[in-house]
């Protein structure tokens, strides 16, 4: 691999990495496995590595996935919620202790316990109260959930006993057992909302969810297993957690103490089978140094601590063969071969189906028609294949064709440089991709028009809709021509269209369909421009300016309009009355800043530059660095570490927006959440 080829393919894995995190953390619904996602991950930081000079902060390598959402006031944590180093293989465990030992001059313990497979809490006692409880977020700053936290019905609101400190956090996470999660998915089903992907996905929903009576009925429960060091006085991890079970917290039952690498591969495999018994999900089991002051020498990595491991169970595999093969259009044009199973139980479901990914990989696993192949399925949605099993290969079995054609339109495919995948290049005639951004358009993250697939269809067959502009001109009467339509669906249709006029700038750029500009995307591209004439205008230096665009986001962007029919398309969009430009910025009503030297950092409803021309209009003054002068650090969505640790250092109190626009006289647009704590940051 030369330079450019490295620079090239990180930029690709950035890009596929934080799109999948965003999936993961934000919508929680992934849409590649695990392992898979684990695997890219492991390529993008051994590349890093090879080629330091293409690495940069903002690398997914050096983060970890955020679940940051508005709509939550969001706290500092006071030591950062980080990841953990992670391992399939027992061979990297003992590595881990190898280096462990190496490192550590003394006798020494290891405490493992099960890998619960929720979504990350910190929950905060303050005098025996619960006080708050915050998201992992970014791992700077979380989301706060208290009220949410507060109808979990295994934590407790006050602490029992006697022995706890002041003021203390414990860290932990919150589940979904199994009967709660089908119980969710079937009153999910007959609402015709779609099903959550695995327990995981339905535990961190649900933390998210505005309105708390709901999170009560969810059926959740939280496992806890972390006190920071510095923040108990006990020597071991083990003996923290123990005290923190007489009070009345619920830490995690099924830990160990284990003296080496022999008792923790004891532990690893009696779990391996024991685990399938427990009514809820753990996806492996994490070792950890018991003693505190060693943890506290070990210390952190900028995304994990040195004194942790986590050992990752494969998920669980079965043996079918395969009975066809469909070659399936995407929105995008991408064409992927999908195997069509006998059907096989794993992991609690029937599996029928299995994606294929690509011509290469089919390439790659050697697949033949009609071969029996191993199939995965983890806590991911989509079942893969991970393998053939040769032996029971039929003699003269062939290897399948891929398509040529497209298998929709019959347009000859194209296979671009630099791509896995085969393109239909219709992008205007194609059936299935026309529909496909149509759907994309309409759905609930986009524009949340009242309308599901088979409308799209029917919309489509019979000539009312090709373009997403053409919704907004339709008329009850060509509505009513559509089968089992009656005026009250009609009504309910184009009053979700009317209302979509009011979706704001970032979620109508996400509606676009630009490839790889995802949700999040969407928003910082949206913030840092302003308004479409901007992004349109932008060129491709000027969009790697924006947060998180590298290479191939911005390549993508570029390109997007420089094609006539999407500039044409938008302003049809326009003139039917959707919102190109952020929202304008109220007038403050204060001179409330005079005097007030500020920084801003991170993201906010409005760009950074709006948001410094509002600080300026109430008489305050911008700076780009803290320093004891500083009067307020603003942080946003995403604030720089390094500003937040340098305000915490010189005691610069840190503020959201919310607070500003309080300062000066404004309510924030977005607030929903009950102010039902201190209003400042510490
Ligand atoms: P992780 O889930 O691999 O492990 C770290 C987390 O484990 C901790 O943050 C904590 O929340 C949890 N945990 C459970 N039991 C614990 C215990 N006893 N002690 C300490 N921690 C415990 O890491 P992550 O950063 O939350 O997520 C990254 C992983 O998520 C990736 O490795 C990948 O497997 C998955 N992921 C998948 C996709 C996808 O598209 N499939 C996308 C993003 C992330």
């Amino acid at each position: 691999m030369d330079n450019v080829q490295a620079y090239a393919r990180i930029e690709e894995l950035k890009a596929v990495l934080k799109e999948n995190s965003r999936l993961y953390y934000v919508q929680n619904a992934p849409v590649i496995s695990d392992f898979e996602y684990d695997s890219l991950m492991h390529e993008l930081e051994s590349l890093e590595a090879q080629y330091p000079q293409y690495a940069t902060e903002d690398s997914p390598a050096r983060r970890v996935g955020s679940d940051l959402e508005s709509g939550f006031r969001k706290f500092p944590h006071k030591y950062p919620m980080l990841s953990l180093s992670n391992t399939y293989s027992i061979a990297e465990v003992e590595e881990f202790t190898d280096r462990v030992s190496k490192s550590v001059d003394r006798p020494f313990t290891y405490s493992a316990e099960l890998k619960y497979d929720g979504t990350a809490i910190c929950l905060t006692y303050r005098g025996g109260k619960l006080w708050r409880a915050l998201t992992r977020g970014d791992g700077v700053q979380g989301d706060d959930v208290t009220a949410n936290a507060l109808h979990i019905s295994n934590i407790p609101h006050y602490l029992q006993g006697k022995g706890w400190p002041q003021e203390f956090e414990i860290r932990g996470e919150v589940l979904m057992p199994y009967e709660s999660f089908e119980r969710l998915n079937r009153e999910r089903e007959i609402q015709e909302e779609q099903p959550f992907a695995n327990p995981r996905n339905a535990a961190s929903g649900s933390l998210k969810l505005l309105d708390s009576e709901e999170v009560g009925r969810r059926g959740l429960f939280c496992m806890l297993y972390h006190i920071p060091a510095g923040l108990v006085d006990y020597p071991t991890h083990d003996a923290a957690l123990s005290a923190a079970g007489e009070w009345g917290l619920p830490v995690s039952k099924d830990r160990k103490i284990c003296r080496g690498i022999e008792d923790i591969e004891d532990f690893i495999s009696y779990w391996d089978n024991e685990r399938k018994a427990l009514p809820y999900a753990t996806d492996g089991i994490v070792i950890k140094v018991n003693e505190l002051d060693i943890q506290s020498t070990l210390g952190y990595t900028a995304k994990s601590p040195r004194w942790a491991v986590a050992y990752k169970y494969k998920a669980e595999q079965a043996l079918t063969p395969i009975l066809s093969i469909d070659y399936q259009v995407g929105r995008t044009g991408a064409v992927t071969p999908v195997a069509n199973l006998e059907p096989v139980f794993i992991s609690g479901t029937m599996v029928k189906r299995a994606t294929l990914v690509n011509e290469d990989q089919i390439r790659a696993l050697d697949i033949h028609e009609g071969d029996w192949v191993y199939v995965e399925k983890g806590g991911e949605i989509i079942p893969k294949i991970t393998g053939v099993e040769e032996s029971k290969r039929s003699p003269g079995a062939v290897i399948p064709r891929f398509p040529s054609l497209c298998p929709d339109c019959g347009t000859p495919l194209v296979r671009m440089e630099g791509e896995a995948k085969w393109f239909c290049p219709n992008t205007e005639g194609c059936p299935t991709q026309i529909k496909g951004r149509l759907e994309h358009f309409v759905s609930r993250k986009a524009m949340n028009i009242l309308c599901g697939e088979a409308t799209i269809d029917q919309l489509y067959s019979l000539g009312l809709a090709s373009r997403p502009s053409q919704l907004y001109s339709l008329n009850p009467a060509q509505l009513l021509t559509m089968e089992g339509w009656k005026e009250k669906s009609a009504k309910r249709f184009l009053d979700s269209v009317k209302a979509s006029k009011a979706v704001p700038f970032e979620r109508v750029l996400f509606a676009l369909g630009i490839r790889f500009v995802g949700e999040s995307t969407a928003k910082d591209i949206a913030r840092h421009f302003g308004s479409i004439q901007a992004v349109a205008g932008a060129s491709k230096v000027d969009l790697l300016e924006v947060p998180e665009v590298g290479e191939v986001i911005a390549g993508s962007v570029f390109d997007f309009f420089r094609k006539e029919e999407n500039i044409s398309e938008i302003e049809a969009l326009k003139e039917a009355g959707l919102n190109f430009t952020l929202e304008e910025k109220k007038a403050p009503t204060s001179n409330a800043l005079e005097g007030k030297t500020i920084v801003v950092s991170g993201n906010f409803s409005i760009s950074r530059d709006d948001m410094k021309a509002l600080i300026e209009a109430a008489g305050g003054k911008n700076s780009s660095s803290v320093s004891a002068k500083t009067s307020y650090l603003l942080a946003g969505e995403k604030p720089g570490p390094e500003k937040l640790r340098k305000a915490a250092e010189l005691g610069v109190e840190v503020i959201d927006e919310k607070r500003l626009r309080e300062i000066i006289g404004e309510t924030a647009p977005e607030e929903k959440n009950e102010d039902l704590f201190e209003p400042t940051l510490f």
